[in-house]
């Protein structure tokens, strides 16, 4: 079998054949760096890096762009309204647009190295590509698809026939079924703005000068603009989470192709939700607009390993909803740790190269081949640990595949740097121990974890672990 990838282009499953093998230009949407992420825009960037991985361990040569915008993004994005979410982000915090983006730039770098994410070839910031995309509404104008309205230039849907084509978009029925409609100005329920007009009662901190006046790009040409810039006309692969579908992706469409007249990209690959439960038992997704989020430093100063939330995500196919909940993420860390225990008790490794036409590594070809299909990986994975394959041939297995999986098994276990006091009562609870003084012993042990240390005993000796 070979590589299989899901096209959202024609909702299948299809060989994957990259323009020019082993080239593979492959564009993700980035960050809007106006809040932390949550961990569901992680769950979409952990399944881009496995992405990533399973095409680099295949043998493809990925070159890979990924945004981060700094500007244009509108709190109500499918109405070309509201506020510039970067402005709103500096108002609530009392610092520059430009301090705000910095400063969730780098929680967003802090978080991708904390999940073991490999990085971009590129990140690139929006406002680093203004002249390519006041460039591109000029060519999209030129060809007569841009009209101008009191707040900006936008795009003509109505011109484009195969507008909404990959969202297999009804217009009419969206047309019929619009509310008020938002902006009357609109000739077209799906038109969208290329490049909005500062306004004179409102001094914006990012704005810039172009042919149409002074103002700042639409949050959707961002994308095509820097990824043509990067990576050319055609893309090879361009991913984001599946609520870009309708909207975002759509219409990253119809600007690139119309200006080109060539396909954007050959694959559209979607990550679905992480959801989580209201307290009225309800599923939704986790978002930044509704308050519900869960960060990773959260998770962290829970006492949870980022790699262990890495680990949780990969029990779920990508295309699939992922539901989350402490307990699972507990199972998971409990899991995770176990692996690596595992591993880190077999001293020596096999042979790879002689283990690659072995049925297990097969196995592993055929779950990366058909879809990146993660969930299989994971259970081959405790397969192989029950086998009756030599400890050190499991070992090199696994450890082969966590290039794949990126699950930092190759670590070595960090020793955790335990407090003086915490050695101290450990000593006092094995010397009482040694006397049979049980009831002493178990206090001290109470006393242990009520600062955060769990101690398992081994045989005569004893090992301290933060909990
Ligand atoms: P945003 O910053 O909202 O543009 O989101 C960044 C990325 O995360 C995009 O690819 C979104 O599609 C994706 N995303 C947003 N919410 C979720 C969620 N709850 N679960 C998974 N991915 C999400
Ligand atoms: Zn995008």
């Amino acid at each position: 079998m070979k590589l299989h990838l899901y096209n959202t282009l024609t909702r299948s499953k299809e060989l994957f054949t990259p323009q020019n093998p082993p080239a593979v230009k492959l564009y993700t949407c980035g960050p809007t760096v106006y809040n932390y992420m949550h961990i569901g825009n992680l769950r979409t960037y952990i399944f881009e890096d496995i992405l990533k991985r399973g095409l680099s361990y295949l043998g493809y040569e990925v070159k890979h762009i990924m945004n981060i915008t700094d500007v244009g993004h509108l709190t109500l994005e499918n109405e070309d309204s509201g506020e510039d979410k970067m402005e709103k982000g500096s108002r609530r915090e009392g610092k520059t647009v430009w301090e705000v983006a910095e400063f969730y730039t780098q929680a967003f770098t802090r978080d991708m190295e904390a999940l073991n994410i490999i990085r971009a070839d590129e990140w690139t910031k929006a406002t680093d590509y203004i002249a390519e995309q006041i460039k591109l509404v000029r060519t999209l104008e030129q060809k007569g698809f841009t009209y101008r309205i009191s707040d900006g230039i936008y795009f003509d849907t109505g011109k484009d026939p195969h507008y909404g084509k990959m969202a297999r978009l009804d217009k009419a029925g969206l047309e019929a079924g619009a509310r008020v409609e938002i902006n009357p100005e609109k000739r077209n329920i799906t038109d969208f703005a290329l490049w909005k007009f500062s306004t004179p009662n409102e001094k914006r901190q990012m704005e810039w000068p172009s042919p149409w006046g002074a103002g700042f790009p639409g949050w959707h040409i961002e994308c095509s603009a820097m990824a043509m810039a990067k990576l050319g006309d055609t893309l090879d692969i361009h991913c984001g989470g599946v609520d870009h579908i309708p909207v975002h992706h759509t219409n990253e469409i119809a600007q690139s192709e119309n200006a080109t007249g060539k396909p954007f990209s050959r694959w559209w690959m979607h990550g679905e939700f992480l959801n989580i439960i209201t307290d009225k038992g309800a599923e939704e997704k986790m978002s930044k607009s509704k308050d519900n989020f869960l960060t990773l430093e959260l998770l962290k100063n829970k006492g949870f390993e980022p790699l262990a939330y890495r680990f949780m995500t990969l029990g779920a196919h990508y295309r699939s909803k992922m539901q989350f909940s402490w307990t699972s993420l507990e199972a998971s860390q409990t899991a995770y740790k176990k692996l690596k225990h595992a591993l880190s008790g077999i001293d020596s490794i096999g042979n790879i190269e002689a283990l690659k036409s072995n049925e297990y590594h097969q196995k592993f070809l055929s779950a990366i081949e058909d879809d990146l299909n993660m969930p299989q990986v994971l259970a081959l994975v405790w397969d192989t640990l029950k086998s009756d394959l030599s400890k050190p041939d499991q070992k090199a297995l696994i450890l082969e595949w966590d290039k794949v999986m990126g699950l930092g098994l190759d670590q070595k276990q960090e020793k955790t740097e335990v407090p003086q006091e915490i050695m101290d009562l450990a000593a006092k609870r094995a010397e009482a121990r040694a006397n049979k003084n049980w009831k002493q012993s178990d206090s001290l042990r109470d006393q242990i974890l009520a600062k955060g240390y769990k101690i398992e005993d081994m045989g005569k000796g004893y090992r301290i672990e933060k909990v």
